[in-house]
């Protein structure tokens, strides 16, 4: 149950480092999802809104922004996407991690991450 943990690492993430009161308030959370990241959205909202059922966050959903993969080679210095390779066995397109100019390998700029870009918070009836 791989998505489970990381629904609660994220609700973790998010009672540290947002208060409560817009927590309370928050209706979507946008997350960036990186394209090495291989998660099923479905399972991992499905998880998120199990996991926070007695919580605050109770009734927020998540939205997904894909981000796709960024390489830089060591080599020339190309810096962008890579090749994609159609591995029939996996049912998708797998990146190839080496430079599509040189060969050389490359690092991964951008790909591996999971993390909250924005919170969709209801405003609050302050008419007081
Ligand atoms: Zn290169």
């Amino acid at each position: 149950m791989h998505e489970y943990s990381i629904a609660r690492e994220l609700i973790d993430t998010l009672t540290d480092q947002v208060d409560e009161d817009r927590l309370t308030r928050t209706k979507k959370i946008h997350l960036e999802l990186g394209e090495l990241r291989v998660i099923s959205k479905e399972a991992l909202s499905q998880a998120f809104k199990i996991v926070t059922e007695d919580t605050i966050l109770n009734g927020a959903e998540l939205e997904f922004e894909e981000a796709s993969l960024v390489a830089r080679c060591q080599e020339c210095g190309f810096e962008g996407e890579v090749n994609y390779d159609d591995d029939l066995s996996l049912h998708f397109s797998v990146p190839v991690l080496s430079c599509p100019d040189c060969g050389s390998s490359v690092d991964i700029v951008r790909g591996n991450e999971l993390s909250v870009k924005s919170l969709t918070v209801e405003d609050s009836d302050s008419d007081d």
